[in-house]
């Protein structure tokens, strides 16, 4: 593998850029993820830096139940991030919508509208719970990075039988 990429898989494992979408959640998984990040959990010891935007966030945190309004954005949200990523649903809603699975403003779970890598069970999870989840999708991340899927093979324009 090139020097380059070696670095990248190292930097990812050890320091995975977050970015966090609530989904319409109730606010108390947010506010345990923010706890998280705080120096009594120490996120830092992962190398984690929560950033603005998903152009620049390796792992994907999202919290809530995905409500009607949100299941766009975090379709774009999913494709606004580079490759390889991984995706952490923080709290039982995502997974299952949990306490509001009976909502007509509801189009969740999460994993019916992107791929999901690992959920943080909890009602809300404690942050060291949370911390375990992101350590663990950075593991799935860096393995992604080692092993790509196989690119699509190139087909030379004059391997191309044209039908008249
Ligand atoms: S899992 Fe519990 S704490 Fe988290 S958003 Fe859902 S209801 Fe709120």
């Amino acid at each position: 593998m090139k020097l380059w990429k070696r670095l990248m898989c190292t930097c990812r494992r050890r320091s995975p850029w977050l970015f966090h979408m609530n989904s319409g959640s109730c606010n108390g998984c947010d506010i345990e993820f923010v706890a998280a990040l705080t120096p009594r959990y120490d996120a830092e010891q992962l190398g984690v830096l929560l950033q603005g935007s998903p152009r620049h966030a390796d792992i994907l945190c999202v919290t809530g139940p995905v409500t009607r309004k949100a299941a766009d954005a975090i379709k774009t949200v999913y494709a606004q991030a580079p490759g390889p990523k991984a995706v952490v649903a923080i709290g039982s809603c995502p997974a299952t919508t949990n306490v509001f699975i009976e909502s007509r403003t509801l189009e969740g779970p999460l994993g019916r509208h992107i791929p999901v890598d690992v959920f943080v069970p909890g009602c809300p999870p404690r942050p060291d719970a949370i911390l375990q989840g992101v350590a663990k999708a950075a593991a799935i991340l860096a393995e992604r990075a080692d092993h790509p899927p196989a690119a699509a093979p190139v087909i030379k324009p004059d391997a191309v039988e044209v039908q008249r």
